[in-house]
């Protein structure tokens, strides 16, 4: 059987517009990896009358309802009295959740004096299963009744997404006999409608295995996923799509359920056993923040210079005067200049140099903003990519390290 589910997400503050409802783009994700439909996302105010109209709403279109935020103790924190009402059921004290609460206080909050209205924390409704909250205090529950599933998890997002993790999926997992497995593939140098367009007649006529793209900072995500009784007949049933997407998509996939373009270029020069140096201007240290994010990166990246103006680029990198003089700090030229400087500097058997405008205003040149010459160097070849990336300063910035991350890629491949 396929599941609907409707989160309601409950705060006065949603309403307000002091935050985003965040708690049910984490719960939609984790459904959606499940293979369990959600069709509708309902906020209401911390007010019971109206909370008891939405859950009314909910239990008439949804088989799952899950609801966010009003577990905590204070007296507009209402979700389980009127969850528990909704349903007719009664609020009890459940005894080893209170002796966790006090335990939190005693050893996290010793400073703090624990009220008696804490321990509403511990009611729950009737014969419902009791999810830990690993993060705070408030417990999570889960209950069965008049053929719905009732799932209420905690507002803060660190304690909804750790139980949707350590509760929530493996709850509704056992709900349905069907697994759901997936593969993430990731594609750079090509955005999303157009990786779309390419594959529609793939995607079109698709529905168990299903491959759906997502795009995010320049990059594309597709995630190809199946519904079967097994991992074993997931996998055979995703295997010959995965081949046949690859094929069509060619090297701009740059990995399969990779972490990041970093992940891939630093396990690609480990792989290699190549060593990697950067010299930045506009990015001002992002490439190397990047590479640095990965553990273990010292193994294969061994530093950068951020060389952001010309005093630099000659002073510490060494490029000649007379070249920034003629062709300007953003050139073709220089951009060489620099990955060549510090892949001689830094002893690498990769140097790379980025130098370009991001804006918002041009340089005296009168180079346009989103122009970025990208040099790759090597003790063999160097080559030089320029971009016009027509964004703002920091799409610019995040565009001109990612393009950089891909020529080192397509390099080492
Ligand atoms: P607490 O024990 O902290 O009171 P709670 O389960 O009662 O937790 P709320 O009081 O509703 O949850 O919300 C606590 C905080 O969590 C809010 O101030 C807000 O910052 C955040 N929060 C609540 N609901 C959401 C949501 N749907 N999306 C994102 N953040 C949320
Ligand atoms: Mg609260």
């Amino acid at each position: 059987m396929t599941y609907t589910a409707e989160i309601i997400a409950v705060g006065t503050e949603l309403l307000l517009g002091g935050i985003a409802n965040t708690d049910a783009q984490d719960v939609s994700r984790s459904l959606s990896e499940l293979g369990i439909n959600v069709f509708f996302h309902t906020v209401v105010g911390d007010n019971p009358r109206r909370m008891k109209q939405a859950v009314k709403i909910a239990k008439s279109r949804a088989d799952i309802i899950i609801t966010t935020g009003g577990l905590g103790p204070t007296f507009d924190d209402v979700t389980k009295e009127t969850l528990a009402e909704a349903f007719g059921k009664k609020l009890i004290t459940n005894e080893a959740e209170a002796d966790k609460i006090r335990s939190f206080f005693e050893k996290r909050l010793p400073h703090m004096k624990m009220t008696e209205n804490n321990l509403r924390q511990a009611e729950l409704p009737e014969g419902c299963i009791v999810f830990d909250n690993g993060v705070g205090t408030a417990p999570g529950c889960a209950f069965e009744a008049e053929g719905k599933h009732v799932i209420m998890l905690p507002g803060p997002p660190r304690e909804c997404r750790a139980m949707l993790k350590s509760c929530v999926v493996p709850y509704l997992k056992k709900l349905s006999k069907a697994e759901i497995h997936s593969h993430n593939i990731h594609i750079f140098g090509l955005g999303e409608s157009a990786v779309e367009e390419k594959l529609r007649p793939i995607m079109e006529c698709m529905k168990n295995p299903s491959l759906a793209p997502y795009a995010k900072d320049g990059e594309v995500m597709l995630r190809l996923t199946a519904k079967a009784a097994s991992k074993h007949e997931a996998e055979e049933m995703m295997s010959p799509i995965l081949e046949q997407v690859c094929n069509m998509l060619g090297d701009i996939i740059y990995g399969i359920d990779t972490d990041s373009l970093e992940n891939t270029v630093i396990g690609l020069l480990k792989e290699k056993k190549q060593t990697l140096a950067t010299a930045e201007s506009c990015t001002g240290g992002l490439l190397s923040k990047r590479l640095t994010d990965i553990p273990g990166a010292s193994k294969v990246y061994i530093g950068g210079i951020v060389a952001y103006n010309e005093k630099s680029k000659v002073e510490l990198l060494g490029v000649d005067e007379k070249l920034i003089n003629k062709y300007g700090a953003v050139s073709r030229e220089v951009a060489l200049a620099m990955a060549t400087a510090v892949r001689s500097k830094l002893d690498a058997d990769i140097g790379v140099g980025i130098t370009g405008i991001a804006g918002p205003d041009s340089d005296s040149s009168g180079q346009e903003p989103g122009t970025v010459f990208i040099a790759v160097s090597t003790r063999e070849a160097d080559i030089c990519n320029q971009l016009k990336l027509y964004y703002d300063r920091e799409r610019i910035r995040i565009g001109a390290s990612l393009n950089a991350l891909d020529m080192i890629r397509r390099l080492l491949k």
